[in-house]
């Protein structure tokens, strides 16, 4: 072996390719100012009052996939919109509340829900790729959730115990900020749970940080017994560039079926247009536009609702103007339902 290929550069240069998308998790910006500064805005956005309490409620975290993406210079950005933690956070919005979709309700062991007949949800880890400011679980209590492997054997034996599983959805926080051969361990001991037939990542990181669709994340996906699904969450065409078509194309290429939810938001995505470029680009890379969600009202985020009124006028108008593929399911999650309550 020439000396050249064990030198120590050598050798952090591939150790840094290995982790390339770990390194920028690391290195994700989590400062407004530092933000307004890569995308030349005013700095007076991030004196703004309001804006330091709401992301020390919630902290920003943008990785630099994602800020690449973002129009310098326009505070208005469909895209910065979704990760500025902006004033209006703090206003008083009755009805909003920490638990909006009241998941402490359905939990059963530590780290699983069981809400839907015949699926069970592991909340692997409380990180993200992205802070969202619209989120579901941004008041989540994360602190008490199993990080583990270790951790998650109580969430298996449930799932064990329970021949009505048929399906196991791998949630957060972002499932896939846990590596591959952690992740790939969970599964074997998923498949090896005889009633489990499919598994289910929901995971915003495919579209983050496209460089984690790894080899290995294609190798344990297609190569478990189980039937892969992966739900990927891109709210507004931009956020599918080039990049991450190539990571949605390893995974088709890998056989997992793909599919995308987004959620309806103000100022983001609350046009026809918007909304019709959104499918048509997922279309063009093989995912299926599955859900749009009507905003979960959780604390800090009633600036981004769109009145369902509206949002089914929307959805009419997309009906006229695509396939039926390439719409949406227009759905609410109502606690104590059934199942997603679908709007239109
Ligand atoms: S990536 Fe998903 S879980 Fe994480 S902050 Fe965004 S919406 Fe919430």
């Amino acid at each position: 072996m020439s000396i050249l290929t064990t030198s120590p550069a050598a050798v952090r240069a591939r150790s840094a390719a290995l982790d390339g998308w770990q390194a920028e998790l690391r290195a994700a910006i989590r400062d407004p100012r530092r933000l307004c500064e890569a995308l030349g805005l005013p700095l007076e956005l991030a004196h703004a009052a309001g804006t330091s309490a709401a992301a020390a409620e919630f902290p920003l975290f943008v990785p630099a996939s994602f800020l690449r993406r973002i129009e310098p210079g326009n505070p208005h950005d469909p895209l910065l919109r979704q990760v500025w933690p902006g004033p209006e956070e703090a206003s008083p919005s009755p009805g909003f509340v920490l638990d909006p979709t009241a998941d402490a309700r359905y939990a059963v062991a530590p780290g699983l829900l069981k809400k839907y007949a015949g699926r069970a949800l592991m909340v692997l880890t409380g990180a993200c790729a992205v802070h969202c400011r619209y989120c579901f679980r941004r008041h989540f209590p994360y602190d008490e959730t199993p990080a583990t492997e270790a951790a998650w054997n109580v969430a298996l034996q449930a799932i064990e115990a329970d021949a009505s599983i048929r399906e196991v959805i791998l949630s957060g926080g972002d499932p896939l900020t846990v590596t591959d051969p952690r992740l790939a361990r969970l599964a074997a001991r998923l498949a090896a749970i005889s009633h489990v037939e499919r598994l289910r990542v929901h995971t915003r990181l495919p579209v983050m940080i496209p460089s984690r669709v790894t080899a290995a994340l294609a190798d344990w996906l297609s190569g478990t017994r189980l039937t892969p699904v992966m739900v990927i969450h891109a709210n507004h065409a931009r956020e599918l560039d080039a990049e991450v078509a190539a990571a949605l194309q390893r995974l088709r290429t890998a056989g997992v079926q793909m599919l995308n939810q987004a959620v309806l938001l103000r100022g983001v995505n609350d046009t026809v247009e918007a909304q019709e470029q959104l499918s048509l680009r997922l279309v063009a890379l093989g995912v299926t536009p599955y859900y749009l969600h009507q905003l979960d009202r959780v604390r800090g985020a009633a600036h981004f609702e769109v009145p369902i009124d509206q949002g089914r006028t929307l959805l009419a108008e997309l009906r006229r103007r695509l396939p039926g593929y390439a719409v949406p399911q227009y759905v609410q999650e109502q606690p104590g339902a059934l199942h997603k309550v679908v709007l239109s």
